[in-house]
């Protein structure tokens, strides 16, 4: 599979303010390896156990995201060594990722994940229950974790419009969040983590700081291994 073209290709593509991570679940280190000798070091996995048995085979200046859905009970198998978590959707989650980084005595990037699509299956916050999190006491004591952004994922729909209007919602709130709680210890908004491969360019438009591209580097995934 030809994985340097491919990500050489995005990358023309992809203006130098945004970060690519290329999302290589369900892909095997060799793959990953062919990525990194290309030069990329952001890699974006879904599942913590895939995660936990590719980050000991492969080069530590990798920066790991996990992009997935993260359960509570999960949080101590990544903490060690992850370098940002996208889907943070609960004061509860992230107060035990502020505790798992603490036992680490380090400090996590999280990113709030924000309900942007008109589907019921996505999980994230809506605006004001961002805000809420943000504002309450809880959050003020986590000195573990930098929330530096948030994250959100458009309706899977051909239309081009809605995709947008989504993408620019996401936008919009980042700059309200950013003018109403400037920066604290724990808190340096900077990073818009939207777009994947059918929509990213779109995404980068709407103000996109962060890419998350799989299939077009990786190829297509094959679940039933
Ligand atoms: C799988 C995945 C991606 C990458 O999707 P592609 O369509 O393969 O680019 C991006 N973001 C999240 C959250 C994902 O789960």
């Amino acid at each position: 599979m030809p994985v340097k073209e491919n990500l050489l290709g995005v990358k023309a593509t992809i203006p130098s303010h945004v970060t690519l991570v290329a999302v290589s679940k369900t892909k095997p280190v060799e793959s990953i390896l062919e990525a990194y000798g290309a030069g990329q070091r952001h890699f974006g996995e879904n599942y913590v156990q895939e995660l936990v048995d590719k980050e000991v085979q492969l080069p530590a200046d990798i920066r790991w995201h996990f992009i997935g859905h993260l359960q509570s009970n999960k949080v101590k198998y990544i903490a060690p060594f992850v370098y940002m978590i996208h889907g943070v959707d609960s004061l509860k989650l992230l107060t035990e990722i502020n505790k798992q980084a603490a036992k680490n005595s380090r400090a996590i990037n999280c990113l709030l994940q924000i309900y942007i699509a008109k589907e019921e299956s996505k999980f994230g916050l809506d605006g004001s229950e961002a805000e809420n999190l943000l504002m309450s006491a809880e959050f003020n004591q986590l000195a573990n974790i930098r929330v530096v952004g948030l994250m959100g994922m458009a309706t899977n729909t051909d239309d081009t419009s809605l995709i947008e209007k989504e993408f620019k919602s996401l936008t919009t709130l980042f700059q309200l969040l950013k003018a109403n709680f400037g920066k604290k210890h724990n808190l340096d908004l900077t990073t818009i983590s939207m777009g994947m491969s059918s929509d990213y360019k779109l995404a980068i438009n709407c103000g996109s700081t962060m890419v998350r591209i799989g299939s077009t580097i990786f190829g297509e995934r094959n679940y039933q291994k």
